[in-house]
């Protein structure tokens, strides 16, 4: 691992790409698809990481505001490496028969939860469409109803068979025609040049499950891939006493708002809500692909074995490294609400006229940038991605109209990396054209 001196990072020598870059990157679109998406957002060759930076094979150490999309919550960190390690010496693939790791982290993670949600169990999964499609599949075999599940506009579940029908743009669907579950598309409250109330959505919903019966909803408590929208408070609340009137199970996506991110282990505790199921992934295995789906008790009655299949289901390597993510999240979670405000409030101070909104729990922070009363146009924002990583900063965007740059820093980095890259974000986002 690299050892870096923070307070000279960023460090840029060379243009980005730099000529090695350029070189692998070349090599790559020999070799592999040419759809590959982040490289052309992110057009550089990795060589290096630590912590919080990342080390191009040019030289230039870049701030990391990616953490791999929410996956590396406690960064490139030494102590995850050595779990990791330390649990190769043993074994690296065990099924599903247990390991004193895996039952570790299962503890691990039943205590993550509040205190009357120490009856549930887990399924293991691979990724967070895996989690997502298993807890729809769940709550069908519970309900004994193959019927439809409420999902939100704006929300993105994963693009594999089932679940490809509950995430929301089309842009996601092209590699995927199949229709997928059935499912009742609901707004959700809180997005910018939209208008709904926590009130028009409940109503929404329930003048559609009139029509066409629903027996699971499945929600993110904060828009990830939507835009890093908070929904207005109370809005789990509503949602919970809506599916308990009308006998619907309550699926909370935490695959990117939980472990930490928003400042609680899990989002869903800001509205004090016991959800039926919960979806984990991302950072739930420190960067080894791990999800998980955390259900009632009582539903194991209604499972019939096998439920859920997978050869590669909780590998050891991710159990050792999710048992250490959870082990040290807890520490870390007062800082990230401190230093979530403080950022907050950074950036909402940044004077631009580019910018239309500053929104965000914990260190799930979205910048969402417009102009002429409307969105940011794409070309202006492929130019201002362009100038952010030239500056040092990789980071990336999301939204409907991909106008919203998200931050998603490791909930333990450097300050220094927070100060350094808040003023780099500015001088960006002021550059006139
Ligand atoms: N749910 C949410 C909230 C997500 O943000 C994502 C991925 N961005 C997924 C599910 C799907 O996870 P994966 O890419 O691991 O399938």
């Amino acid at each position: 691992m690299l050892n870096i001196d923070v307070a000279k990072v960023p460090y840029i020598r060379t243009a980005v790409p730099g000529p090695k870059s350029i070189e692998l990157l070349t090599e790559q679109g020999k070799y592999e698809t040419a759809s590959v998406t982040y490289p052309k957002s992110f057009p550089i060759g990795i060589k290096s990481m630590k912590d919080s930076v990342i080390e191009d094979v040019d030289g230039n150490l870049f701030i990391d505001w990616l953490t791999g999309i929410s996956v590396l919550n406690l960064g490139y960190s030494e102590f995850i490496r050595d779990a990791v390690r330390a649990e190769m010496e043993s074994t690296w693939h065990a099924l599903e028969i247990p390991t004193e790791a895996r039952i570790e982290f299962l503890k691990a993670l039943r205590s993550s939860f509040p205190s009357n949600m120490q009856d549930y169990k887990t399924i293991f999964g691979i990724s967070g469409a895996d989690a997502c499609e298993t807890a729809v599949n769940l709550a069908h075999a519970v309900s004994g109803r193959d019927s439809y599940t409420i999902v939100f506009e704006g929300a993105y579940h994963g693009v594999s068979g089932g679940i490809i029908a509950a995430t929301y743009e089309s842009k996601y669907k092209a590699g995927n025609n199949s229709p997928g579950f059935k499912v009742i598309r609901s707004p959700y409250p809180g997005i910018l040049w939209e208008n709904y109330s926590v009130g028009d959505v409940i109503d929404y919903i329930q003048t559609a499950i009139r029509e066409n019966s629903a027996d699971s909803l499945l929600v993110e408590p904060v828009l990830g891939e939507g835009g890093y929208v908070v929904p207005p408070e109370g809005f789990l609340k509503a949602l919970r006493k809506l599916c308990d009137e009308n006998n619907i199970i309550m699926i909370v996506d935490e695959v990117q708002a939980g472990m930490g991110r928003t400042g609680k282990m899990w989002a869903f505790e800001y509205d004090g809500i016991k959800p039926d199921i919960v979806c984990a992934g991302k950072s739930v295995g420190g960067g080894i692909p791990m999800s998980l789906v955390y259900y009632r008790g009582d539903f194991d009655e209604k499972l019939p074995t096998p439920f859920h299949l997978g050869t590669y289901r909780a590998n050891p390597l991710a159990l050792a490294a999710g048992r250490e993510v959870l082990k040290r999240t807890p520490a870390v979670l007062d800082s990230v609400k401190e230093r979530g405000k403080y950022l907050l409030k950074a950036f909402s101070e940044i004077d631009s006229d580019v910018i239309a909104q500053v929104r965000g729990k914990g260190f799930m922070i979205g910048i969402e940038l417009g102009k002429n009363g409307g969105p940011v146009d794409s070309n202006t924002m492929a130019r201002y991605k362009k100038l952010l990583i030239e500056n040092g900063i990789v980071m990336h965007t999301c939204g409907h109209y991909g106008n919203t740059f998200r931050f998603m820093g490791a909930l333990n980095i450097d300050q220094k990396l927070l100060d350094t890259g808040v003023e780099i974000f500015e001088k960006v986002v002021r550059t006139k054209w």
